[in-house]
């Protein structure tokens, strides 16, 4: 029996969008960014077909631990570190690399056992001011983790970068300067670069490259799509028919009638909803993949269903769908719903069942 609504992953696009990072950043390591449920492709599945990465990267502890109950022995990274001894010896059981941000972090390593050991990932704060230590505070930080001694495993550098996707954006230069001035003279690895940094910026792709996004096969650009970067969709959102109407010139469709049939039309009713994480706010038009064509979406998006004008089409009950996948970018989707891929992937609903293949 197979799901009404589905999310079919594919394990051969997620090895080539790995291979095309390498072929792009050649000679460089990946830490690939598999948090919040590996981008909603589902977190073991994602760890497994990424298996030829030579780390991975989540943002919280307990995605790590998931990980590694399941088997998965690649080198973890915790992007936010830890925030208690609890989790840090935890850690260090577990063997997971930390990312160092700001100074009760730093006083935690100090206080731990000298037992533990610790692989540290120390971040400045290049400019984005979310996460990292300010450029003055750098340098004396670099010289606490080293005085840490036998505790300190291996020390790297890194940053994250805020506007990347915007190609010749000035903040980009500046942060990569500010990061730069912090490791001059420095012999440790380094990591600055996300999906957008690493096709935007070859000079800054540093040791190791930290892309997300685009292993899923999408664009970080708002004006180039998975495609034009040589990636393709690691997911088909696919659904099914379930219904069909004939609706009379001047009658409204779903929620509010805020679509109104102009002429006599067909409307196929899909099975999938905002509940599943299609966006609500999605307008009417646009366009979903029914049978091998796009049609216009019509009318609000419900919890568990959309609408879809399909007039003039042979579409009937149980007629494959996809909202998003290889037939149309998520990317599209993003944009009508004034979103962005990051949010449409991630936002996947539980309930729907992932499909690898
Ligand atoms: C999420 C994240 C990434 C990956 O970003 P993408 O834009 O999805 O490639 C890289 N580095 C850090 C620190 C992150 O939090």
């Amino acid at each position: 029996m197979r799901p009404l609504l589905r999310a079919e992953i594919s394990s051969r696009a997620l090895r080539g969008n790995l291979a095309r990072v390498r072929a792009v950043a050649p000679g460089r390591r990946v830490l690939a960014v598999i948090k919040a449920n590996g981008y909603g492709h589902g977190l073991v599945e994602v760890a497994r077909c990424l298996a030829g990465a030579d780390a991975l990267a989540v943002a919280r502890l307990e995605e790590a631990v998931a990980l590694r109950e399941a088997d998965i022995t690649l080198p973890i990274v915790l992007l936010e570190g830890v925030f208690d001894a609890a989790s840090l010896a935890e850690a260090a059981r577990r063997g997971f690399e930390l990312v160092v941000h700001d100074a009760s972090q730093l006083a935690l390593l100090e206080a731990a056992p000298a037992t533990q050991r610790h692989t540290v990932w120390l971040k400045l704060d290049s400019g984005m001011n979310r996460l990292g230590f300010a450029p003055a505070g750098f340098r004396a930080a670099c010289a606490r983790l080293q005085a840490l001694g036998g505790k300190l495993d291996t020390l790297r550098l890194m940053t994250h970068m805020a506007s990347a996707d915007l190609p010749g954006e000035a903040q980009t230069s500046a942060q990569l300067a500010r990061f730069a001035e912090a490791c001059a003279g420095r012999m440790e690895e380094v990591s600055i670069a996300n999906s957008a940094t690493l096709f935007s910026r070859p000079d800054a792709h540093g040791d190791w490259v930290r892309p997300g996004l685009c292993l899923y096969g999408a664009s970080p650009f708002a004006d180039r799509e998975g495609h034009d970067l040589g990636l393709v969709p690691a997911m088909r959102l696919a659904s099914t028919v379930i219904a069909l109407h004939d609706v009379a010139r001047g009658e409204g469709v779903g929620y509010g009638a805020t679509w109104r049939a102009l002429r006599d039309s067909r409307i196929a009713i899909v099975a999938a909803g905002y509940g599943d994480g299609v966006p609500w706010t999605l307008p009417s038009g646009t366009p979903v993949w029914i049978d091998g064509r796009q049609w216009p979406l019509a009318g609000r998006v419900s919890m568990d269903m959309i609408a879809v004008d399909v007039t003039g089409s042979g579409v009937r009950q149980g007629d494959p769908v996809v909202l998003w996948g290889p037939e149309l970018p998520v990317e599209r989707m993003a944009a009508a719903a004034g979103s962005i891929a990051w949010q449409l992937l991630c936002a996947v609903a539980e309930r729907v069942p992932r499909v690898v293949s």
